[in-house]
C-alpha cells in the first residue's frame, strides 16, 4: 500500500488535511486545485472540540494555538432589545469534558497552515491551476482529466472538490443543488472599527424573526467576522462572492438590535459578499471503485451548525487511518465510508432542522426551546474524537 500514488482533487480544507493525514501515514500524495494561486475566502471558521484533536494529530496544535481567538463564552441574544437569551461557555467547562475546546480562527489562516505542513513534507505535492473536468476508471490506474486538456495517472483519486464536486459528478451523477430559501452575508471587520461596548461577550448570535447574526473574533481578536442569515423567495446564482452593499445589508436587519446594526454599519465595502445557500440530496455511497468523495463533496451542509470544515476535518483524518490501516484501496475506502457516514449525515440532517430554532418568531422562547443548551452540545456533537474512533 505505501508505494501508491495518490491524488486529491481540491487544495480546501478538506483536500490539505486529507493529504497531510495522507502524508502522516506514509503515502505519497498529489493535490490537484483549480486555483492558480492557494487562498481562502475572507471569513471565519468555528472550530469544535473534534477538529482540534484532529489538527493536533496532525502536528497543527501551535498554529492553531496562535491564529485562534479563544472564546470563554458565547450570548444568544434577542434581536430587538439585546437581552441574553442564552449563555453557553466555550472554553474551560469543553476542556474539562472533551480535552478540547472552541476555537475562532480565519480561514485563511487554516488554509496556509495547513498548506505549509503539506509542502513542508513534499514540495511538489500542491499543483496549482488544474481543473478537473472528470474521472475515469475503465482500468488501472484512474485518469483525472483537467480542462486544459492534460490527464494524470493515480492508483486512488480522492474528491475533496467541494459543494459543486466534479468527481462527483463523475462518480454518480448531479441532481443539481436546490435553492433553500436562504441567503446569507459574510463580513469581515477590523476591531478598530467596532465600538468595544457591542462585544459582551464577544463571540454571539442574534436571533430574530426570519433573521440570524452570528458574529465572533478571529485572528487572535484584531477582527470581527460575522454571518447574516435571512429568507428570500428566490435565488438565481450559486457562489461564495456575490457583491453586496452596506446599505441592503443594514436595510435587511432594520428594527434590530443598535448592537448589531453597530458592526453590520461598520463593515468595508469591499469585506462584504453576499451568497444563495443551496442543498442537495444526501449520497448513500460516498466511493466507487478506487475513486472517494470527502468534504462537502461527499456531504454538503448548510451552515446553520458551524460544521462543515468540521467534518471535512474528521473525514481528512479517518480517511489517513483508514489508508494506515488496510490492505487494499478497497478496504481502506470500505473502512472510511463505513466509519464516517453516519457521523456525517446526523451532522448534514441536523444542520437543515437548526435554522428552525435560530430564525425564530419567538425569541424569547428560545432557552425554553434549546433547554439552555447549544445546539452542537445538545445534539452531542462534541462528543466525537476522529482520531481515536473505529475505523
Ligand atoms: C457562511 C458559512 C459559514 C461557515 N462556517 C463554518 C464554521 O464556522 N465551521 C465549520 O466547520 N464550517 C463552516 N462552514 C462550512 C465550511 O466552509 C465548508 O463545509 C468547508 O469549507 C468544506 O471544505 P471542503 O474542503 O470540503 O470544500 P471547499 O472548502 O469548498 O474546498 C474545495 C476546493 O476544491 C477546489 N475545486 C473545486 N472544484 C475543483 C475542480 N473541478 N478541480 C480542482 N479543484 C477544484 C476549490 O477551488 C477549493 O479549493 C461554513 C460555510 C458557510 C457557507
Amino acid at each position: 500500500m505505501k508505494g501508491l500514488n495518490l491524488a486529491i482533487v481540491g487544495a480546501g480544507i478538506g483536500g490539505l488535511t486529507a493529504a497531510l493525514a495522507l502524508q502522516r501515514a506514509g503515502f505519497k500524495v498529489t493535490v490537484y486545485e483549480q486555483a492558480p494561486e492557494l487562498g481562502e475566502v475572507g471569513a471565519g471558521l468555528s472550530l469544535s472540540p473534534s477538529a482540534a484533536h484532529a489538527l493536533r494529530y496532525l502536528g497543527l496544535g501551535p498554529a492553531l494555538d496562535a491564529a485562534s481567538y479563544l472564546p470563554e463564552d458565547q450570548a444568544v441574544r434577542h434581536y430587538q432589545d439585546g437581552r441574553a437569551l442564552q449563555w453557553t461557555n466555550r472554553g474551560h467547562a469543553l476542556l474539562e469534558k472533551y480535552g478540547e475546546r472552541y476555537y475562532l480562527i480565519h480561514r485563511a489562516d487554516l488554509h496556509d497552515a495547513l498548506a505549509a505542513a503539506v509542502r513542508a513534507n513534499d514540495p511538489e505535492a500542491i499543483r496549482l491551476g488544474q481543473r478537473c473536468t472528470g474521472v475515469t476508471q475503465t482500468g488501472d490506474p484512474v485518469q483525472i482529466s483537467f480542462e486544459d486538456g492534460a490527464t494524470a495517472d493515480a492508483d486512488t483519486v480522492i474528491g475533496a472538490d467541494g459543494s459543486r464536486s466534479r468527481v462527483r459528478c463523475a462518480l454518480f451523477g448531479d441532481d443539481g443543488p436546490k435553492y433553500t430559501g436562504y441567503i446569507a452575508w459574510r463580513g469581515i471587520v477590523p476591531m478598530e472599527r467596532v465600538p468595544p461596548r457591542l462585544l459582551d461577550p464577544p463571540s454571539g448570535i442574534f436571533v430574530g424573526p426570519g433573521h440570524l447574526v452570528n458574529r465572533y473574533p478571529v485572528r487572535s481578536g484584531t477582527l470581527l467576522n460575522f454571518v447574516a442569515f435571512a429568507e428570500r423567495k428566490e435565488w438565481e446564482e450559486e457562489g461564495w462572492s456575490i457583491r453586496s452593499t452596506v446599505d441592503e445589508l443594514v436595510k435587511e436587519f432594520a428594527g434590530w438590535h443598535p448592537e448589531v446594526l453597530g458592526f453590520l454599519a461598520a463593515v468595508p465595502p469591499e469585506l462584504l459578499f453576499k451568497w444563495g445557500l443551496f442543498d442537495r440530496e444526501p449520497l448513500t455511497s460516498w466511493c466507487r471503485g478506487r475513486v472517494g468523495l470527502l468534504g462537502d463533496a461527499a456531504h454538503p451542509i448548510l451552515p446553520f451548525l458551524g460544521h462543515g470544515a468540521v467534518l471535512a476535518i474528521e473525514d481528512a483524518i479517518v480517511l489517513g487511518r483508514a489508508f494506515a490501516e488496510s490492505a487494499s484501496v478497497a478496504e481502506a475506502l470500505s473502512r472510511y465510508e463505513a466509519a464516517r457516514m453516519a457521523r456525517a449525515s446526523f451532522v448534514v440532517r441536523e444542520s437543515r432542522k437548526a435554522v428552525k430554532i435560530f430564525h425564530s418568531h419567538e425569541p424569547e422562547k428560545y432557552a425554553q426551546k434549546t433547554g439552555g443548551k447549544a445546539a452542537d452540545e445538545r445534539l452531542g456533537l462534541f462528543d466525537y474524537n476522529p482520531t481515536t474512533v473505529p475505523v
